[in-house]
This record gives C-alpha cells, sequence and structure tokens, in this order.
C-alpha cells in the first residue's frame, strides 16, 4: 500500500477505557469480597465554573461504576487559597480517603502549586505533588499524571513500537508535555519536547513515529505535518463555535497515520479511566493490600 493512502486506524478511547474499567471494578470486587472497604476518592471543587463541575460530576460517575466510593468538597470561589488547604489537609487525616483530586483551575490568586503541594503524595492521584513528579523524573515508582497514563496505555493497545522510535511531544506543561514525554524516554524514544518557542514545528512534528500534541491550539498539526505511519495523539481540546476541537486536523491525517485519537471518545475517557486506577493504587498501596 502507498505509505500516503494507509488506513488510519481511529482510536476507539472510550471502548479502551471500559476495558480498562471491567478490570478495575473486578479488583475492586475482591477487595469488597475479602471483607475491606472499596476505595474512595474526595474531589474538591472550587468557585461555579460549568466545565469543572461537570469534569468532577464524570469523575464520580465513573467511580461510583467501578465500585469506588467518592465524596465531593464545594467550596466558593471566593474561598480564601488558606482555606482550601484547610480542606486538604482534613482530607489528607482522614484514613477512609485514599486519593484527593483539587479541580484545576483555581481562582485567580490561589496558587494551584502551594494547593496540589498540601496533597499528601500518597493520596495524589493527579500526580502533581513535587514529589510524584520528582520521582517520575529519577524513574522510582510513584503516581503519575492520569492522561500521559492514558496516552501510554493506548500506544501500548495499538502496539505501537517505542524502543528507538522518534517522539515528538508538543506542549511542556506539567499535567502533560513534561510527564508523557519521561514516560515515553522510559520506553526507549529519543524524545522531543516542542513548545511556543520551538522554531520549525512543522519540520520537528514531519520527523516523529509518535507524535502527541498537547497545546490547546485547535487544528494546529495539518496532514503535511505528520510522517507517513505515525501515530498522533492529540490531546488537545478547546471549543470552536461550539464545537469540541483538538490540536489535530483529525480528518485531514486520515489516510497519512497509523492511528490518530479522536476529538471525542479519545484521550479523555482514558485519562478519568486512569484517575481510577491511581486511587485503586493509591488504596492499596496504603492499606498494603
Ligand atoms: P498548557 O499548560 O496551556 O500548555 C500548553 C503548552 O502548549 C505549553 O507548553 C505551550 O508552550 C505550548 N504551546 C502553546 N501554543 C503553542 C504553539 N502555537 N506552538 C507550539 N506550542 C505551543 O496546557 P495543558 O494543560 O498541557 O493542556 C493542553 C491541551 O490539552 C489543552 O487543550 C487541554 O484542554 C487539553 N487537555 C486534555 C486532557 C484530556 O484528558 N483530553 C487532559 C489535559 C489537558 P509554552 O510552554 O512555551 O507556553
Amino acid at each position: 500500500m502507498n505509505a500516503e493512502t494507509r488506513q488510519t486506524v481511529v482510536v476507539d478511547g472510550l471502548a479502551l477505557a471500559n476495558e480498562i474499567r471491567d478490570e478495575l471494578s473486578e479488583a475492586v470486587n475482591r477487595h469488597v469480597q475479602a471483607g475491606r472497604r472499596a476505595p474512595r476518592l474526595a474531589v474538591v471543587l472550587v468557585g461555579d465554573d460549568p466545565a469543572s463541575a461537570s469534569y468532577i460530576k464524570g469523575k464520580q460517575r465513573a467511580c461510583s461504576r467501578v465500585g469506588m466510593d467518592s465524596e465531593e468538597h464545594d467550596l466558593p470561589g471566593s474561598a480564601s487559597q488558606q482555606e482550601i488547604i484547610d480542606v486538604v489537609e482534613r482530607l489528607n487525616a482522614d484514613d477512609r480517603v485514599d486519593g484527593i483530586l483539587v479541580q484545576l483551575p483555581l481562582p485567580k490568586g490561589v496558587d494551584a502549586n502551594a494547593v496540589t503541594g498540601a496533597i499528601d503524595p500518597e493520596k495524589d492521584v493527579d500526580g502533581l505533588h513535587a514529589v510524584n513528579a520528582g520521582r517520575l523524573l529519577l524513574g522510582l515508582p510513584c503516581l503519575t499524571a492520569c492522561t500521559p497514563l492514558g496516552i501510554m496505555k493506548i500506544l501500548e493497545c495499538h502496539k505501537i513500537p517505542l524502543e528507538g522510535a522518534q517522539a515528538v511531544v508538543i506542549g511542556r506543561s506539567n499535567i502533560v508535555g513534561k510527564p508523557v514525554s519521561l514516560l515515553l524516554q522510559q520506553k526507549n524514544a529519543t524524545v522531543t519536547m516542542c513548545h511556543s518557542r520551538t522554531r520549525d514545528l512543522r519540520a520537528e512534528c514531519r520527523r516523529a513515529d509518535v507524535l502527541v500534541a498537547a497545546v490547546g491550539v485547535p487544528m494546529l498539526v495539518k496532514r503535511d505535518w505528520v510522517k507517513p505511519g505515525a501515530a498522533v495523539i492529540d490531546v488537545g481540546v478547546s471549543v470552536v463555535d461550539g464545537k469540541l476541537t483538538g490540536d489535530v486536523d483529525t480528518d485531514a491525517v486520515q489516510g497519512v497515520a497509523s492511528i490518530v485519537t479522536p476529538h471525542r471518545r479519545g484521550v479523555g475517557p482514558m485519562t478519568i479511566t486512569m484517575l481510577l486506577e491511581n486511587t485503586l493504587q493509591a488504596y492499596e498501596n496504603r492499606t498494603g493490600v
């Protein structure tokens, strides 16, 4: 087959997520059958941003579907940084709570690093605490950010070769770009991290066997940015004219990429599933079972 006319597989992130959720559900059930309590996630929502509220509801629904417990702590948008940290500290001290997630972004004037830094690293299911970020850098066991974990699962399930592969990550955030670059490097890919100051982004992308776009600029990655046969992971979420749009022109890369994640049912469901996996991991680490 001509490299430019290959069949591109559109990743079904939801189907993959459901398979993993079934396994998580069985694991939770085994704990409960053995007389232990279910894992518990505590979510903290500050302010009344509808998107954040909807993400929190989705995460709690996902918990309940796999038999995990969850609880929500709502604070007004006027809450001070110390008031948010006080809630986090109460949750740290609560032995029934295995995972703590503070929904970002936080209101202006609140230092998100100070808040995530207050979470007990053992309960840091978003993998954002400096201890977990540092352990990831050192290649030590840790709770790792959910979206990067989900991306790695997608690549693994689609049997994308990483050993010696050229991986290009666009974006260098603490929550996606940096951790996914480290995970790809751990799998022996040769990783290039690109960002807003990268000189010739298209040329960097053209070299990629694995291209991860975590930017937030709609349709940034065009067909002629993609090397024939590359695996393309679109993390970006933007809304354009009321429609959900990613960082990749997904339709245009059809026939060039080997796999591509769609804007809907791509990376998103895997991110939530990795949150559940991290909560189970935190529970097992903490209870020693
Ligand atoms: P972020 O913190 O805003 O980081 C964006 C990164 O993109 C930065 O490193 C920035 O470079 C870089 N960038 C911005 N414009 C660029 C350009 N024109 N060319 C090259 N690089 C550019 O964002 P994030 O939190 O990592 O999220 C990225 C996107 O993924 C967002 O759309 C977000 O909504 C989405 N997201 C989706 C999921 C999911 O589960 N699907 C999860 C998390 C995030 P500088 O560092 O130089 O500023």
